[in-house]
């Protein structure tokens, strides 16, 4: 059977059943859509994020479509310390004892500025929360996705993480090192684990983020997260097997 082209990929209502996956930045956004995607496909989803509010509506509206009960995990990772990382990995480990899917998709967009003036310490801040803190969170959790018959790492990357453009500074760096974060654990998970990781890159798709990025758009003019879906559930599910080490378009 040839496989499924990813952008138009039709997933089975019970894709996820069973699979225990974290999202980051999931109170909002990509992240929000994608959370609730995976659990209305049967996935255990352990919410991050770091406005308790949004993770808790969230959690509520996936509990009264009568899904799997998700997880909530309260982090800011632009903040989070070693011990707060730990924790995380003790509560998945002792609710779930392995963990299938893990999908970085927290980001901050930092200052739209050309490189002569673009703060260093807002440089500083988007390295952490877009580049770093991902690092961190793969780090810590590896040993429960080693304990998955089939797990799926997701990196969240974006068109100017492949050719970088004019004035996107700090975001566009982040991305770029994401593809690499990515390529690197490709190779190091390749052939001696059951676990594979892939980049994926939305595309313009109508956030808050979006938003401020491009404040002259009409946000009409571009699809709601919940369209641009179907390569996440791809790459999440089992149907997937075997594709590692690519960086993917949405749209
Ligand atoms: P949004 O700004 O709409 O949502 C981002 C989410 O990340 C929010 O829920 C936010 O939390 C969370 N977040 C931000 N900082 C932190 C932090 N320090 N700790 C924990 N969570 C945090 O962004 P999008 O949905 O548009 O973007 C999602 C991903 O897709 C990002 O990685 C972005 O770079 C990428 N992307 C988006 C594109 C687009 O057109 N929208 C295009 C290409 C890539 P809170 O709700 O608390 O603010």
């Amino acid at each position: 059977m040839n496989a499924p082209d990813p952008k138009s990929y039709q997933a089975r209502p019970d894709l996820l059943a069973g699979r225990v996956i974290l999202v980051t930045g999931a109170g909002d956004g990509i992240g929000r859509a994608a959370a609730t995607s995976f659990a209305a496909h049967g996935g255990q989803v352990v919410l991050l994020g770091r406005t308790t509010s949004r993770l808790e509506s969230l959690y509520q509206e996936i509990c009264a479509a009568g899904h799997p009960e998700p997880g909530i995990a309260v982090l800011d990772l632009a903040r989070a310390q070693g011990p707060a990382y730990f924790d995380l990995e003790r509560q998945i480990r002792e609710r779930y004892g392995r963990l299938d899917g893990l999908l970085h998709n927290a980001g901050i967009l930092g200052d739209r500025a050309p490189l002569e003036q673009y703060d260093v310490g807002t440089w500083t801040q988007v390295l952490h929360v877009n580049l770093t803190a991902p690092f961190v969170l793969t780090q810590v959790l590896l040993p429960l996705l080693r304990a998955s018959a089939d797990a799926s790492v997701l990196f969240t990357s974006s068109s100017v993480g492949r050719r970088g453009k004019a004035y996107w500074g700090a975001y566009a760096v982040s991305k770029f090192g994401l593809e690499g974060l990515s390529q690197v654990l490709a190779e190091e998970t390749q052939g001696t684990t059951r676990i594979r990781v892939n980049c994926l890159n939305p595309g313009p798709t109508r956030t808050r983020m979006r938003r401020r990025a491009y404040p002259g758009e009409l946000p009409e003019s571009r699809p709601e997260p919940a369209a641009i879906l179907a390569p996440y559930l791809y790459l999440m599910g089992p149907d997937s097997a075997g594709i590692t080490g690519q960086s993917l378009d949405c749209q």
